[in-house]
């Protein structure tokens, strides 16, 4: 039995995780302390995500961490989600560059690629050195991707791509995007590497979250690409469907590891300012607040390592993703507007993390599947019956 109680694992989850799985979350954790925390203030601020700390998210193996071959780490999925869960302590912004590069832009590639696409592509993208995107959502179809506009049309043996994909993390830095269009045969992912032309992107500007990171339209007009540009193992929406479970996943550590930073911080704000000549710490209502904020952090915790177990077993089912993105986004947003009211005025400057977390928890309840879509999801999974249309 521990000898005091450590308010950040009240738990013990610590004692449920491996040797490995602790030194990866310490490497990572402490390159959030040395690489993003300092920064961060001043990016998020200036709307800049640092390119080059691609090149050292890659030395650290967390690229495509999961997957395996192609130098890539070939780390278990718990390893995965607590470098997710301690990138988002940081910032969303790197859990999200992470997630984007490794699950939504590499993961197809691995999956769905032919050798020659893995051999390209998954080697420099492990290192950092090609950044990728992924674009699935458009102006008109978020929720509803299936009824997409971009299209993909044979001309001999090449294929002309058209159309606009909306709000595309990484996309202006990307060297590389994966683009889902329709085809004769269903929806298929392509790879078209920055440059090509035709191919062109734009900065979407004025976002008051997740500012330490680039999102982008990505413009297509009349892009020609060769035959093997096509990912040969994809057709139909559960190539991209497949890609968002995994990046999903990430989420649903990522957002726990948000809720931990405001905690954190308001734990500590909460014994050290006074008010009524005692800590504010000492109201039984702000004892509540981080009793209850304690209570769904480690629930959390435990349901995203509980699903970590569970994919590691290869039982995991998007079903099950979906309930730990629903839960965890929303709980964590939740401890973060609650640690917010702890600090008071305070709580709405950049000074301190939480207000950065909260703004950012706003996209992060958006992307991925929003809230109630996952929702609709339990549901049907529930009843059988859909209810989306
Ligand atoms: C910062 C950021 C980064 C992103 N990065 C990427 C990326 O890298 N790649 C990518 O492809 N996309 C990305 N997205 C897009 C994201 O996935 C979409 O925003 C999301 O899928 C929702 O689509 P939408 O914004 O068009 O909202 P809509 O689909 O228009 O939804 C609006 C509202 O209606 C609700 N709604 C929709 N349908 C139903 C229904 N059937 N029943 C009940 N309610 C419904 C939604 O839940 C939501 O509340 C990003 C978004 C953001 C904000």
């Amino acid at each position: 039995m521990p000898d005091s109680i450590d308010p950040l694992d009240f738990i013990d989850v610590d004692h449920l995780l491996s040797e490995e799985e602790r030194a990866i979350r310490g490497t990572v954790r402490d390159f959030v302390h040395e690489r993003v925390l300092p920064g961060i203030e001043e990016w998020f601020e200036n709307a800049e995500f640092p390119r080059e700390i691609a090149a050292e998210l890659g030395k650290l193996g967390l690229l495509g961490m999961h997957l395996t071959g192609y130098d890539c780490a070939g780390a278990s999925a718990v390893s995965y989600g607590l470098a997710c869960m301690e990138l988002e302590a940081g910032d969303s912004g790197f859990r999200s560059f992470v997630s984007v590069q490794g699950s939504l832009a590499m993961f197809p590639i691995w999956k769905y690629g032919s050798e020659e696409q893995k051999l390209e592509w998954l080697p420099p993208m492990a290192v950092g050195e090609v950044i990728g995107c992924f674009g699935l959502t458009e102006p008109d179809f978020g929720s509803d991707p299936t009824n997409m506009r971009t299209a993909a049309r044979r001309v001999g043996a090449d294929w002309i791509l058209n159309g606009t994909k909306m709000w595309i993390t990484n996309g202006g830095i990307a060297d590389l995007a994966v683009v889902w269009a329709q085809t004769d045969e269903g929806i298929r992912g392509f790879l078209v590497p920055h440059g090509t032309p035709g191919f062109s992107t734009k900065d979407i500007h004025h976002k008051l979250s997740l500012r330490a990171s680039v999102t982008s339209e990505l413009i297509l007009d009349e892009v020609r690409l060769p035959a093997d540009s096509v990912l040969p193992g994809a057709t139909g929406m559960k190539g991209p469907l497949s890609c968002l479970s995994e990046a999903r996943f990430g989420i649903v550590w990522g957002a726990m590891g948000a809720a931990r930073a405001c905690f954190e911080c308001a734990l500590e704000y909460a014994k050290t300012r006074v008010q009524f000549g005692k800590p504010i710490g000492a109201f039984q209502l702000t004892q509540e607040k981080l009793a209850n904020m304690l209570v769904e952090l480690n629930k959390g915790t435990l349901l995203a390592l509980h699903l970590g177990r569970m994919k590691d077993e290869g039982r995991v089912r998007p079903e099950h993703i979906s309930l730990g993105k629903l839960n965890n986004v929303r709980e964590a947003l939740g401890i973060a507007r609650e640690a917010r009211t702890i600090l008071g005025a305070s709580g709405v400057t950049l000074e301190y993390p939480i207000i950065r977390h909260i703004n950012n928890l706003e996209s992060v309840l958006t992307y991925e599947g929003t809230s109630e879509i996952h929702t609709l999801i339990l549901g049907q999974a529930l009843t059988g019956l859909r209810a989306f249309d």
